[in-house]
């Protein structure tokens, strides 16, 4: 489980691999929902906020940063 400190642009790692092998996703949304994207298919998929939190395993720190 994530807290919620994650934001738009950043990859999550999630528990189950998805049906293609890749566990990294995207978040292309944020909101009351979440909009993911697989990085391995380009799959999209929107899950409600806690649903996406729970099922998150890590969020990866993005390398280029710069808002910061
Ligand atoms: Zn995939």
């Amino acid at each position: 489980m994530i807290g919620n400190d994650f934001k738009l642009g950043q990859r999550v790692i999630m528990r189950k691999p998805h049906a293609c092998g890749s566990s990294e996703w995207e978040i292309i949304r944020t909101g009351a929902d979440v909009k993911i994207k697989c990085i391995g298919c380009g799959r999209v998929v929107m899950l409600d906020r806690g649903d996406f939190i729970k099922a998150a395993k890590a969020v990866m720190e993005a390398s280029d940063d710069k808002d910061r």
